[in-house]
């Protein structure tokens, strides 16, 4: 099938391009040992992140939507010494399990993991006065997709760059008479990116290993 063919060429991609990682393949094989879902990003999408935030320089980073703490790893090796990143997680298993893995791949001094709904911890952060982010990477519960992207907008300056993922959902996201709030999450989602005068943004497809999505890419204007 040709799904068949994506996961073989993402086999032979990942094989490539991506050194072989006992600390990352440990970290998958706890969260499969703790029972939660295998929706990480894949291999290639993870180095995609890391690779994004080597490219703006990144010193400080946000996540919505920790799981197991696989895509954070990807993203906080590429921070320098001093810098942070802080990810927001409203399973407290899944925030206990990414903490073991981000513990065991030494990233804990520069790794907060915050506990919660997302739109409360994103509330707390701006009234602590939080410095705003280089890179912040939306990938939680995509009916609140619109949402996130209003406050990744308060929490950016501008250079700040935005990825959301999962916003293709197999071709859905063009089905606007779609009854699924998540397909209806990013529908909203495109179109605050195509309005909001103080983004840029495009989207690309994605086909492999985890079947066919894609992700959206912005960066704050002024
Ligand atoms: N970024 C992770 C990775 O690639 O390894 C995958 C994240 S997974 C797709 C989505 C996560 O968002 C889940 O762990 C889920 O519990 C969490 N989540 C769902 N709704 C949330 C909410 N309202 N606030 C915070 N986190 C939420």
């Amino acid at each position: 099938s040709t799904l068949h063919t994506w996961e073989k060429v993402d086999a032979y991609l990942t094989e490539q391009l991506i050194q072989q990682d006992s600390i990352l393949e440990q970290v998958l094989a706890n969260n499969k040992e703790a029972d939660l879902p295998a929706i990480d990003v894949a291999p290639n999408q993870g180095k995609l992140l890391s690779l994004y935030a080597q490219m703006i320089g990144a010193e400080r980073i946000l996540e919505i939507g920790t799981l197991g703490g696989y895509s954070t790893i990807w993203m906080a090796r590429a921070l320098p010494e001093h810098g942070k990143l802080i990810t927001l997680e409203l399973d407290p298993h899944h925030a206990v399990v990414a903490s073991q893995n981000i513990a065991l791949a030494g990233l804990s001094q520069k790794v907060e993991i915050r506990g919660g709904e997302a739109l409360e911890q994103l509330a707390k952060l701006e009234e602590e006065g939080a410095e705003p982010f280089d890179l912040i990477f939306i990938d939680a519960d995509k009916p609140n997709n619109p949402l996130y992207l209003q406050w990744a907008l308060r929490l950016s300056r501008p250079g700040t760059v935005i990825v959301g993922d999962n916003v293709v959902r197999e071709g859905e996201v063009t089905n606007r008479h779609s009854t699924d709030p998540r397909v209806q999450g990013v529908r909203k989602f495109m179109e605050l990116l195509a309005e909001d005068p103080r983004m840029t943004a495009t989207a690309i497809q994605t086909v492999g290993a985890k079947g066919y999505d894609g992700f959206a890419l912005g960066i704050v204007k002024s």
